[in-house]
């Protein structure tokens, strides 16, 4: 086992923070002073390392490249009004990263490299946590196959990776979204329930045919009817019927077990709502949107908490939405910041503290 006193620390002699202006930097394109990196190499862990942000080579042969054994997370960190900074949820990210792991054939990393070198990594570059309403620390995870070998198999060695970017306000505008039946994200017994690089690769295509039509993104429908709801776009999706929030369930391994998904099935509880985690349908939604029982439609996810859908288009059924008169989305995603950003009592126990 790693110990949290092995990882070794070098510090930039620099800092780009200066440079910068943390109240408006574009979301992922500055990255802090420091990285980690930790290497797989003869069946164990090794060289776990905080150091200035830089490149890193590797070979032409590069197994991740030609093979796709690659995974990632994203977290964010957040600073309160008293100073004090938190991780929204790690370990729930840290076990999904595990499984994710575990379905690409690569090692697990330990706790003390991912938790315990993320939060160590944060604190090296904590100036760099906005302190500003709706700003935070984006984490982004990762690990590779690094074999430099031509050949299809799982890799010896491996590198798992910690970078950090500074992010501010996402600004949500409702979305027009294309219901899809003819490509699909996802199949049962695949890869859907793994954050694999291969997966959001394979999206691209999809999503730009809808973009063409006029369309933001695309909602997943399931492989073999084309009609169970799956994701929207890379979010996961809600339904409000009357009083009950209605989102796809998880047992068929299609879909990305979204940290936010979970955070607002507590809120929607928390707030006096009847939420059911099951296989819904395109008809079902087309259904309650014509007796007037359908009453907002949203995805969740890390970047934009919530994301309100104001067009949904399925086939020759366009239906349109009064976004602006919603109440339970926006309350969500109130009570979602104002926990996350120290505004209101972590009920949950959802924080980390750095
Ligand atoms: N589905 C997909 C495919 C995603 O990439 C994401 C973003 N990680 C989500 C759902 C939402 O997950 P989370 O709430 O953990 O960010």
């Amino acid at each position: 086992m790693i110990g949290a006193m092995d990882i070794l620390i070098t510090k930039s002699e620099t800092s780009k923070l200066s440079s910068l202006d943390l109240g408006n930097v574009p979301f992922g394109k500055h990255f802090t002073d420091h990285m980690l990196v930790a290497d797989y190499e003869d069946g164990e862990w090794k060289n776990v390392e905080i150091k200035p942000y830089q490149p890193i080579t590797i070979s032409p042969a590069n197994a991740a490249i030609h093979y796709g054994q690659s995974i990632f997370e994203g977290i964010k960190a957040y600073r309160h009004e008293n100073g004090e900074a938190y991780i929204f949820r790690p370990f729930d990210n840290f076990q999904r990263f595990n499984k994710s792991a575990e379905r690409m054939q690569m090692p697990a990393v330990p706790e003390e490299i991912f938790i315990e070198g993320m939060r160590k990594l944060i604190e090296v570059d904590k100036d760099w946590i906005p302190m500003k309403k709706d700003h935070s620390l984006y984490i982004r995870p990762f690990m590779f196959a690094n074999d430099d070998v031509i050949g299809v198999k799982p890799s010896d060695k491996y590198r798992f990776m910690i970078i950090l970017c500074p992010t501010g306000p996402y600004y949500a505008v409702p979305m027009k979204i294309y219901v899809e039946e003819h490509f699909v994200r996802a199949v049962p017994g695949g890869v859907g329930f793994a954050k694999a690089a291969g997966n959001y690769g394979s999206s691209m295509y999809p999503t730009n045919e809808a973009k063409k039509k006029g369309y933001d993104q695309v909602l997943w429908t399931d492989a073999i009817e084309h009609k169970y709801l799956q994701e929207f776009g890379m979010m996961n999706g809600f339904v409000i019927i009357g009083n009950t929030a209605i989102t796809p369930n998880l047992d068929e391994g299609t879909i990305l077990a979204g940290v936010t998904r979970d955070s607002v099935i507590a809120i929607l509880k928390d707030m006096g709502l009847t939420v059911e985690e099951r296989p819904i349908s395109i008809h079902e939604v087309v259904d309650a949107f014509n007796n007037g029982t359908l009453k907002e439609v949203f995805g969740t996810g890390t970047a934009a908490t919530i994301s309100m859908i104001k067009e949904l288009r399925y086939k020759d059924t366009v239906m349109e939405f009064d976004t602006d008169k919603w109440t339970i989305s926006p309350e969500v995603k109130r009570r979602l910041t104002d926990i996350r950003e120290g505004r209101a009592a972590d009920i949950h126990e959802w924080l980390f503290k750095i």
